[in-house]
């Protein structure tokens, strides 16, 4: 097997991003993610040790992987996420070093933003749902916004760019609230992208008839603003527009009604060292018992491919014989 053969799956989807969770604990309880309690959180002894992470994401790099994307969980709540992202950034593959990003709800940046962005790390999607403390409260089930605003502001103020704010539209929630959302982004000179939500939450409530789709959140924004589309979407989940002519834009990302599987590049890595070919998998690649088992690097990167080859075309959300999988978005990495 050559090392420089690309990661690709059973369709000829090229891999090039890999999304690492680094906890599956949570400092907030969104409700589209988490119970209020009764968490199963994932055993200690079975989470992954910062080496083992950084010598499974060295593998990957070595096969193709370009992207590196810390989630999870809250990534943020991992001790040593500076040295994680130091660790990774320092890599070197076929490449060249990955591209090191970060999806956070923020809480932790106005201490970490400056010491993350000098180890390495290039860009941060921050999650903020609405501007409303009530109801950021009810759907977070903690009293944060003040911290969150806090965080965004701090990650602008060391110099993250583009500063991409992601919302998860919700009917009853936050769906007459979608553009106040984007003015704000706008106003700072941030990306706003609408989230449709997805069958993930813990509590498996979600409901494809209640869903708020793209069409309605398009429908939403064009109430206030005059949205032309941005051309050359590529891989990206994300469908832009530019919002009164640009350069500000706006994006959507139509993970159900408008599914973009078939540019999919991402495979994804649990804190407990599990290889997900898709978030939506109901089958996993245990890289840890491998890795734990005296497993060397060319074994490791074969398990990675051959997990890859099972890769499905599509998640399937629409068809009736779907299925949920069994861990809720926090514990795989969103
Ligand atoms: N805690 C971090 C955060 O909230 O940004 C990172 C992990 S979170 C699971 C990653 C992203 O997944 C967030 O943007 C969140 O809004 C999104 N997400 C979580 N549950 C979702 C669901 N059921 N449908 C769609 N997006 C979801
Ligand atoms: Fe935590 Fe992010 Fe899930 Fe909200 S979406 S509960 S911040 S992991």
């Amino acid at each position: 097997m050559s090392a420089l053969a690309p990661l690709v799956d059973g369709f000829g989807r090229v891999h090039r991003d890999l999304r690492i969770s680094l906890t599956d604990r949570c400092s907030l309880r969104c409700t589209y993610c988490m119970p209020a309690e009764g968490v199963p959180w994932l055993p200690g002894s079975t989470m992954l040790s910062t080496d083992e992470l950084v010598r499974i994401t060295r593998v990957a790099v070595g096969q193709g992987i370009t992207e590196v994307r810390l989630t999870g969980g809250e990534p943020l709540l991992r001790p040593d996420v500076v040295d994680v992202v130091r660790r990774i950034a320092a890599l070197d593959g076929p490449n060249g070093s990955p591209e090191v990003s970060l999806t956070t709800n923020a809480l932790r940046l106005p201490a970490l933003a400056a010491p993350l962005h000098d180890a390495g790390l290039t860009r941060v999607n921050i999650s903020l749902d609405t501007l409303d403390r009530e109801r950021f409260t009810a759907l977070t089930r903690r009293d944060r916004l003040h911290d969150t605003l806090a965080g965004i502001a701090a990650a602008d103020s060391v110099g993250f760019a583009p500063i991409k704010l992601n919302a998860v539209a919700m009917r009853g929630v936050n769906d007459d609230a979608l553009v106040p959302l984007v003015r704000f982004a706008v106003d700072h000179g941030y990306q706003m992208r609408f989230i449709e939500q997805m069958p993930l939450d813990a509590g498996h409530t979600w409901d494809r008839v209640q869903m708020v789709t793209q069409t309605e959140i398009l429908a939403a924004l064009r109430t206030a603003f005059e949205l032309t589309e941005v051309p050359g979407r590529g891989s990206a989940p994300a469908e832009l527009w530019y919002v009164d002519g640009g350069p500000a834009t706006v994006g959507v990302i139509a993970s159900v009604t408008a599914p973009f599987c078939g540019s999919c590049d991402r495979v994804r890595l649990t804190a407990d060292g599990q290889l997900r070919s898709c978030l939506f998998a109901r089958t996993e690649t245990d890289l840890r018992t491998l890795l734990r088992e005296g497993a060397d690097d060319d074994a490791l990167a074969a398990a990675i491919r051959t997990g890859l080859a099972g890769k499905k075309p599509g998640h399937d959300i629409d068809d009736p014989s779907f299925l949920q999988p069994d861990r809720p978005m926090s514990a795989i990495g969103g």
